[in-house]
């Protein structure tokens, strides 16, 4: 077994594979709602990116509870993949990006809007910190756009978010929707991971604002909010340089050489002398460091 999958097996793997949860995140939000109440009185759901469904499975169980209340219980899970039916909980296959999603979610609700909304989206990770968190990022705004279609005022919002140094300007932006925004790591999720969740509580939208699939952030059409659509477009602008090289293809390519040489760290001895097989070893005598650099094929 690799030491890879070793590792995932972590007491909230196992615990999951007890206590018959499909995934080890379904702890995240238990845990979540043990330190904010998130459950407390709501009766519709919307899960974002639910798949495999380990938060549906929360959501199921804590708000159907007893088979009494399950009749006025209505959740919703939407995922681009498909996922095992669960009790009581309705599936959208569907990209949350899209209008024709909210629209789903709404008629089920028929017509009455959400208590709550969580999403758990994350896209493939790349590995280059500023395109996952850029993307991350755009994925919490298309689910914020869903959230302003389908949550009640009053309502509640939780999202993963990855804390990349941009993050503070994603709170201001969704300061605009909540009167609360915090942001919480619960335990079960990896200290190694910058993921984080935010927990945005009581829903309300600025004056006159009509909930629209295109950025909320990018519409500056109501309220005194104007300033945020420069401050979104320069955290756009920003990410997109900082991954690309502008390129001027009416312009011949001319080499410009790097501003400053590579330095020589101070262990390149040390890596050439084991390039050439040269570093001491614990049962043959050492060479003195004079000779074994002058034996350097360099
Ligand atoms: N909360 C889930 C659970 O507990 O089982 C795990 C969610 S998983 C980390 C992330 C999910 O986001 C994936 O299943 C992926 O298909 C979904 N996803 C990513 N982009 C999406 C999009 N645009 N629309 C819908 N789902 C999306």
């Amino acid at each position: 077994m690799g030491r890879s999958s070793k590792d995932k097996r972590d007491i909230y793997y196992r615990l999951a594979k007890e206590e018959g949860w499909r995934a080890r995140s379904a702890f995240k939000l238990l845990q979540l709602d043990e330190e904010f109440g998130l459950f407390k009185g709501v009766k519709r759901a919307v899960d974002l990116c639910a798949a495999p469904g380990s938060w549906s499975q929360v959501l199921s169980r804590k708000l159907r509870g007893k088979e009494e209340k399950s009749e006025e219980v209505k959740i919703v899970a939407v995922d681009l993949q498909a996922m095992a039916p669960l009790p009581g909980v309705t599936q959208i296959q569907g990209d949350i990006t899209k209008i024709s999603t909210a629209l789903e979610i709404i008629r089920h609700f028929e017509g009455q809007p959400a208590d709550l909304v969580v999403c758990d989206g994350a896209p493939d990770v790349t590995g280059l910190h500023d395109v996952d968190e850029y993307i991350q990022a755009q994925l919490l705004l298309a689910a914020l756009n869903i959230t302003t279609h389908v949550l009640k005022p009053g309502g509640t919002f939780v999202a993963k978010i990855f804390r990349g140094k941009d993050v503070t300007l994603l709170y201001s932006q969704l300061k605009i929707f909540f009167s609360s925004v915090t942001c919480a790591k619960p335990r079960s999720s990896r200290n190694s991971s910058i993921e984080a969740f935010v927990m945005c509580q009581n829903y309300s939208p600025p004056v006159g604002y009509v909930p629209n699939m295109s950025n909320p952030l990018l519409d500056h059409s109501y309220g005194n909010n104007t300033v945020m659509l420069p401050m979104f477009l320069m955290f756009q602008l920003h990410i997109i340089l900082s991954c690309y090289t502008l390129l001027d293809a009416s312009k011949e390519y001319k080499y410009t050489p790097p501003t400053q040489p590579p330095i020589r760290p101070p262990y390149q001895q040390a890596c050439q002398l084991r390039k050439n097989n040269l570093l001491a070893k614990e049962d043959s005598p050492s060479l003195p460091l004079d000779e074994a650099l002058s034996n350097m094929d360099i």
